[in-house]
């Protein structure tokens, strides 16, 4: 049976053209890049070379980009080295209740180590209300969070108006990027952004690699302590294979934005469409914005189906989707995101993530369409 993946959200495969940038530097060229001798010199050059494709494809400068292990770690190093650098200007940050849980887990720790956290509502589509932003702000707020676009029902905050407001207000603003870049265009200087993470596998790089991108002249400290390394901010012999990865990755992902993202769009209103006219537009529901959410995007609600079976049955017949986020998939608890948008028990229990990629055609869309016909009658 063929693999029908549509969880692009989760992760994503390594492009080939990103394999086989990555294969020397784990073999011949493996040198140390802190090394003075050419072989770790080489590194060094292709760890450079990396941020500057990272850089370009934000529209930052070199020396504001950091590698990190992950986007969870890029979180990690965003909120709490601002934090611990900038706590004697203020103690209180504002997020959403709908960030990633390396966000919201982050903050956590940071509230037992006495910092205050605001956690915005959002309504029906997922979005932040900017006057609620206003009014949750106060004279020692030192930093915003908010999520550029949800992993789990893709909609777009906007985060140029978020931004335009933090610096209004002189205050930081972070934003988890890792489910937008490879998707939307994101430019830190349009959107007044002063720190961004992302994460290599969202975008066909390789799993296990990050980037925080902090703007010049923004204090922070670093969250482990070891070596020199990116700068004195995060410690640990850089992963050269993974970086140069990240770096192809994210030039080719730059490269191909427009007609990647037309490609998921017009599959996902495909599927949309045929699903409504497949099962009624009254026996699915689809969760977060139609118009800002992310071009692969589709997190629908089937009224009456149990996501667990949906997505058992899914996976007998090839189809790879997700309940929620990947973190909390499997977990069985109803999705807090979805909770966030006040939807009835029906659609919370229901709802199935289909996260669209470069691989996925039309004729996959109407096997899926078939497919939950099918499951339908099984119920
Ligand atoms: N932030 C968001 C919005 C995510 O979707 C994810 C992963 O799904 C992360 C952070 C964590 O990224 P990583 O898996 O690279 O740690």
């Amino acid at each position: 049976m063929k693999t029908i993946y549509c969880d692009h959200a989760a992760t994503t495969h390594v492009k080939e053209a990103v394999l086989y940038a990555m294969l020397p530097y784990f073999s011949k060229n493996y040198g140390n890049a802190s090394a003075i001798y050419s072989l770790g010199r080489k590194s060094r050059d292709a760890i450079e070379n990396a941020r500057e494709k990272v850089a370009k494809a934000i529209n930052a400068k070199t020396d504001e980009i950091y590698f990190t292990s992950c986007g969870s770690e890029s979180d990690n190093l965003a909120l709490k080295g601002y934090c611990y650098a900038n706590s004697k200007k203020g103690k209180h940050i504002i997020t959403s209740k709908i960030e990633h849980p390396a966000i919201l887990n982050t903050c956590k720790t940071l509230e037992k180590q006495g910092f205050e956290v605001t956690y915005l509502n959002v309504d029906k589509n997922g979005f932040i209300n900017l006057d609620e932003l206003a009014r949750a702000c106060r004279k020692d707020t030192i930093l915003i969070s908010i999520m550029t676009a949800n992993n789990e029902i893709g909609t777009i905050e906007p985060i140029e108006k978020i931004g335009k407001f933090a610096k209004l207000k002189n205050i930081v603003f972070h934003t988890d990027s890792v489910q937008a870049i490879g998707n939307i265009k994101i430019d830190v200087e349009k959107a007044n952004v002063d720190m961004l993470s992302m994460s290599g596998h969202k975008f066909y790089g390789p799993k296990g690699t990050g980037v925080l991108y902090v703007r010049k002249g923004i204090n922070f400290d670093r969250i482990q302590d070891g070596g020199h390394q990116e700068d004195e901010k995060r410690a640990g012999t850089e992963n050269v294979p993974g970086i140069v990865g990240l770096g192809k990755a994210i030039e080719i992902a730059n490269y191909n934005l427009e007609f990647y993202s037309k490609k998921l769009f017009n599959l996902r209103e495909y599927f949309i469409n045929e699903l409504e006219k497949n099962l009624g537009k009254q026996n699915i529901k689809l969760n977060g914005d139609r118009i800002n959410r992310l071009p692969g995007n589709c997190n629908i609600s089937f009224k009456g189906i149990n996501s667990n079976m949906m997505l058992k049955e899914l996976d007998r017949r090839g189809i790879c989707a997700s309940g929620g986020s990947a973190c909390s998939a499997g977990c069985g608890m109803p999705s807090y995101v979805l909770q966030a948008l006040n939807l009835e028990g029906e659609y919370l229990n229901s709802a199935i993530r289909f996260t669209f990629g470069e691989e996925n055609t039309k004729e996959n869309v109407d096997y899926i369409v078939e497919q939950i016909k099918e499951i339908r009658k099984l119920k």
